[in-house]
């Protein structure tokens, strides 16, 4: 998945340590192995060098699932979320690169191939899970939603050898166990990343779920004055130049990371829309408007009762 993992754990001992830790990053390579877009045989890679041919392909359990969830967000946030927007990410990336905005046309192109309705999971009882992508040049990527669910298997994992406080990290997507001995959760600092202050903004008990932070504060591009992020909004097929970072805490990590996604791209109203389509999430959304940064809090009171904002 192309990040570092961190794993905190409380365990016994050194040696019980080393081998809970060894199982741990072998959950993340065999996820690596099925989702990957850098390995030429993952079953990413393999539906991509596919696309258009009439048969399904197998894909193993992590596959599915991911797939599931990212047909279920990207219908609940109305195409906000598209786990075939690489074509255009694509174009968006050599422009980081050569800092040049991509050609219009090209854009026109790669944005005709984004769609979600066009993945076709086989659904035929009893055949071992399997799937297609329907047209020539479609892409697919879990880069929003992948690193969640990966960070909770791995807390699986954990939990299935008897450690009950852990934290995993995988890039900005976090999944907590229980807290540390003594502690109430898991301290998790959030800095809006849109003022002029590094200082973090509110600080989080996390405990038994997840959370997941999605913005344009870290991967963007500034051309004529316009800042693009990384975050394309699929139906647009264009950058979103909104200055947003948005932290979405809630019980599962292919949830919180999915749902971050989409929420910088929707508007106020459809953030609260999708929200409530996952109860049990909360969200804090961090916005620069006329060079203040704006905070908002939306959904699950109980779990912003675990946030301390720290200004104001
Ligand atoms: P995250 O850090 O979870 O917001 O994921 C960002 C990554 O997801 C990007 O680097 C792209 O690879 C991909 N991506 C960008 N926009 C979208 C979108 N609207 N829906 C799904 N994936 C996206
Ligand atoms: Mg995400």
């Amino acid at each position: 998945m192309g990040v570092q993992c961190r794993l905190t754990f409380y365990s016994a001992n050194a040696a019980d340590a080393e081998e809970i830790a060894q199982a741990a990053f072998a959950r993340i390579s065999e996820i690596d192995a099925a989702v990957s877009d850098y390995r030429v045989d993952s079953d990413v890679a393999r539906l991509v060098a596919a696309a258009g041919n009439a048969q399904y392909l197998p894909i193993a359990p992590d596959t599915q699932f991911l797939l599931a969830k990212s047909l279920e967000i990207a219908r609940a946030s109305g195409g906000a979320f598209d786990p075939t927007v690489g074509p255009v990410t694509k174009l968006w990336r050599t422009a980081r690169t050569t800092q040049k905005m991509p050609d219009e046309a090209s854009l026109r192109h790669a944005a005709e191939l984004v769609n979600y309705r066009e993945i076709e999971l086989d659904r035929t009882d009893d055949s071992p899970p399997a799937a297609r992508l329907s047209r020539k040049g479609m892409s697919l990527d879990f880069g929003a939603i992948g690193k969640g669910y990966a960070a909770e298997e791995v807390v699986k994992i954990l939990r299935s050898r008897g450690v009950k406080s852990c934290l995993v990290a995988l890039s900005g997507d976090v999944f907590a166990g229980d807290p540390p001995p003594g502690e109430s959760g898991w301290r998790i600092d959030i800095a809006s990343g849109q003022g002029r202050t590094e200082d973090p903004e509110a600080t989080i008990l996390l405990a038994n779920g997840g959370l997941s932070t999605s913005g344009d504060t870290e991967q963007f591009i500034d051309l004529g004055g316009v800042h693009y992020s990384h975050i394309i909004d699929p139906r647009e097929g264009w950058a979103i130049t909104a200055r947003r970072s948005i932290t979405v805490i809630g019980p599962h990590g292919w949830m919180t990371d999915g749902v971050d996604t989409p929420m910088c791209v929707l508007d106020e109203a459809e953030r609260k829309r999708l929200l409530e389509r996952y109860p049990g999430c909360a969200a804090i959304v961090f916005e620069l408007v006329n060079g203040e940064v704006r905070r908002t809090t939306l959904g699950d009171g109980v779990v912003l009762g675990k946030v301390h904002f720290n200004s104001k």
